[in-house]
């Protein structure tokens, strides 16, 4: 037995049940802007019912190049407006000056937006390597540096414990995060994964490289097998084998399908919690019920001025 397995172990057994969460886990939710007025039904119901849990934040996507440039401005402005929670916007530097990318920025300031995921973004072609706009931003570490320059945001920027895919190796993407740090983020969401041990490791070599910061798990809650399968492949997320076997013959059982994913996410959590983890992001595809009933099993309940205005209704 090696030291790996039985530090494997020794966590397995120190794991609180979820009956003895204390419900000190701090959430945000990640949602994408709506491309249709039915969509956008869907997302406001989610919103509406994610609310209460008192996340620490929510985020809301940019499309490839930009394209859904309107529609997250929009989404992010009516969240600040409409709801008590504090809305972050993504922000991508492809195909764009940094004039313009500027310009994105100080309207999200004077809609009163204090919060940017500050990201590179890839390619809007399919397979085609990133490529910096003629007077455009280099990465995401250049538009960090840049939005600091324009107003005191709170920035949020991406990590990868697998390695991002355009990356040599992990010291040249640690050394990546650690410039994003240097030059004015607050704090780093990781890329989905599916092992406990992927972010352990990733958090310790965080600290050996001398980046002392904040780094959130980005949970994906997965119910369709099929897409995770072709999304992981393209951002060199692991997907185990074992995860394939639990969702084997269930393409036509979209319940169990949903029961198993939060059985799968839920029990991610709590084996990250168990590490020390206290703040998880979620990619909540827009959907709230899977990530609602992961967060409940975690411990964290609706506020209860909400609660009870819930009753009422
Ligand atoms: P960067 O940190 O700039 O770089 C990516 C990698 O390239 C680095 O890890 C590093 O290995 C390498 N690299 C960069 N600069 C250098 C350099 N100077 N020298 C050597 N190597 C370098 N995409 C969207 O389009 N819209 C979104 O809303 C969105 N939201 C996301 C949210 C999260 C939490 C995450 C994890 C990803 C998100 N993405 C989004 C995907 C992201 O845009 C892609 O993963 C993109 O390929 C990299 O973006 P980045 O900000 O990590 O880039």
């Amino acid at each position: 037995i090696s030291v790996n397995q039985l530090e494997e172990a020794r966590r397995a057994l120190d794991a609180p049940l979820f009956a003895d969460l204390a419900g000190d886990a701090e959430m945000s939710f990640e949602f994408f802007p709506p491309k249709s007025e039915k969509m956008e039904e869907t997302l406001w119901e989610s919103i509406k019912t994610l609310e209460p849990l008192g996340p620490r934040f929510v985020s809301v996507t940019y499309g490839a190049g930009g394209s859904t440039r309107e529609r997250t401005h929009a989404t992010v402005a009516r969240i600040q407006r409409e709801t008590s929670l504090g809305a972050a916007a993504h922000l991508t530097c492809v195909e764009a000056t940094k004039d313009e990318i500027d310009q994105v920025a100080r309207d999200y300031w004077a809609a009163g937006v204090r919060h940017i995921v500050a990201l590179r973004g890839d390619s809007p072609t399919s397979g085609q390597a990133y490529a910096q706009h003629p007077g455009g931003y280099e990465n995401a570490a250049a538009l960090v540096a840049g939005l600091s320059k324009l107003h005191p945001f709170e920035i949020s920027v991406a990590a990868y414990p697998e390695c991002h895919p355009d990356s040599r190796d992990a010291q040249v993407d640690l050394d990546n995060l650690k410039r994003k740090f240097d030059n004015g983020a607050t704090r780093a969401i990781t890329q989905f994964f599916f092992e406990p041990e992927t972010f352990f490791r990733f958090r310790d070599a965080m600290a050996k490289a001398g980046i002392d910061a904040e780094v959130v798990p980005g949970i994906m809650p997965v119910t369709n097998f099929a897409s995770v399968l072709r999304m992981a492949a393209m951002c060199n997320t692991a997907v185990p084998a074992w995860m394939g076997r639990l969702f084997e013959g269930l393409e036509d059982h979209a319940g169990a399908r949903q029961l198993i994913a939060a059985t799968l996410t839920a029990e991610l959590c709590r084996k990250l919690y168990a590490g020390g983890v206290k703040q998880f992001h979620f990619y909540t595809l827009n959907r709230a019920e899977l990530t609602y009933a992961i967060c409940h099993l975690l411990g964290v309940r609706a506020a209860a001025g909400a609660a009870v205005n819930a009753v009422a209704a």
